[in-house]
C-alpha cells in the first residue's frame, strides 16, 4: 500500500474578511479585493439586522463582483433567550455574539488554517473586539499596518461610489437593531425610523414572574418607558445639550466625526464582531 494514502495533505490557508455590514470592514474589503483575490468574504446574520444593512451588502456585492457568504446561526435569537430563561444578552454576558456570531462562524471555518483580516484603523488602535481565539485562526490589521485612518476610510468608500449605510443617518454603528450597546437617543431613533422593530424589541423585555426581576434592555429602563413621548423629549433634550457642551470643546481635527458625535463609538466600544 502506497504510503501517500496516510499522509495529511497540508491545508491551504483561507483569508477571510468578516463583514459587519458597518463602514470599516467594507472599507476593508474594498481595500483588499484587489491584494487578495482569493478572499471569501462572510457576514454573521443574527436574523435581527436593519434592512439597511442587508441593501448595503447587496450594494457591496456588487463592488466586490464576488457573493458574500450569509453565515446563520443554527437556532435564531429566541431559541437561546429561552435557553437563557428570558436574560436578555448585555455588555457583561454577550451571550449574541457568541451564538449568534462567534459559532456560526467558527463552524464555517472548521479546523482549516485563517488569516483573518480586520478593520480596525490605525486611529482606533484601542478599539477592542470579539475575535476568535482559535489557535487556526489568525487576525491581520492591514488599515493599522497601512496607517489607514478615518479619513482614508471614508476616501475609500467614496471613491468607491458606495458612500456609508444609510442607517449612519439615524445610528452610530452597524449590528442588530436592538443591540444593548445603543445609546438612549439611538433606541428613540429606533422607534422613529423603524417602530415595528422597536416594538419586537419591547417585546423581548419581561419581568420574571418568581423574582420580579424586570429583564430590559437598557439598565433600570424599559422600552415602553423610554417611549413615552415626555421621556422622548427629555432623551432629545440631554442629547442636544451634550452636543453643544461638546462643540466647545476644542476638537483634534483629526478626530472621526462619528467619534465626536457618539461616545458609544469613541474608541472603547466593545460591540464589534471581528471574530
Ligand atoms: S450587535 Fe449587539 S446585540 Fe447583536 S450580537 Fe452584537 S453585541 Fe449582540
Amino acid at each position: 500500500m502506497s504510503n501517500k494514502s496516510h499522509m495529511n495533505p497540508i491545508k491551504k490557508m483561507r483569508h477571510i474578511l468578516s463583514l459587519s455590514g458597518g463602514k470599516d470592514s467594507t472599507a476593508l474589503a474594498l481595500y483588499m479585493r484587489d491584494r487578495i483575490p482569493q478572499m471569501e468574504y462572510v457576514f454573521c446574520d443574527t436574523g435581527e439586522e436593519l434592512q439597511e444593512t442587508y441593501d448595503y451588502l447587496e450594494r457591496l456585492e456588487a463592488h466586490l463582483g464576488k457573493p458574500i457568504e450569509r453565515l446563520n446561526p443554527e437556532r435564531p435569537f429566541k431559541h437561546y433567550l429561552d435557553i437563557y430563561r428570558g436574560v436578555l444578552p448585555d455588555p457583561r454576558t454577550r451571550w449574541c455574539t457568541r451564538m449568534l456570531k462567534l459559532k456560526p462562524f467558527e463552524k464555517y471555518v472548521g479546523n482549516d488554517p485563517v488569516s483573518l483580516y480586520v478593520g480596525i484603523r490605525a486611529d482606533e488602535p484601542k478599539r477592542t473586539g470579539y475575535v476568535s481565539k482559535k489557535p487556526n485562526i489568525k487576525a491581520y490589521f492591514p488599515f493599522i499596518e497601512d496607517k489607514i485612518r478615518y479619513q482614508d476610510v471614508m476616501r475609500i468608500l467614496e471613491d468607491s461610489g458606495i458612500g456609508i449605510p444609510e442607517y449612519y443617518k439615524w445610528r452610530s454603528r452597524s449590528g442588530c437593531y436592538f443591540c444593548f450597546f445603543q445609546q438612549r437617543r439611538e433606541w428613540v431613533a429606533l422607534l422613529e425610523n423603524h417602530p415595528d422593530l422597536f416594538a419586537r424589541a419591547a417585546a423581548f423585555e419581561k419581568t420574571d414572574p418568581n423574582s420580579g426581576k424586570n429583564f430590559t434592555w437598557i439598565q433600570g429602563e424599559s422600552l415602553r418607558e423610554l417611549s413615552n413621548p415626555k421621556r422622548i423629549e427629555e432623551i432629545k433634550r440631554e442629547y442636544t445639550i451634550k452636543m453643544n457642551r461638546k462643540e466647545k470643546i476644542k476638537i483634534d481635527p483629526d478626530t472621526p466625526l462619528m467619534n465626536v458625535f457618539d461616545d458609544h463609538c469613541s474608541g472603547n466600544c466593545k460591540a464589534d464582531h471581528f471574530l
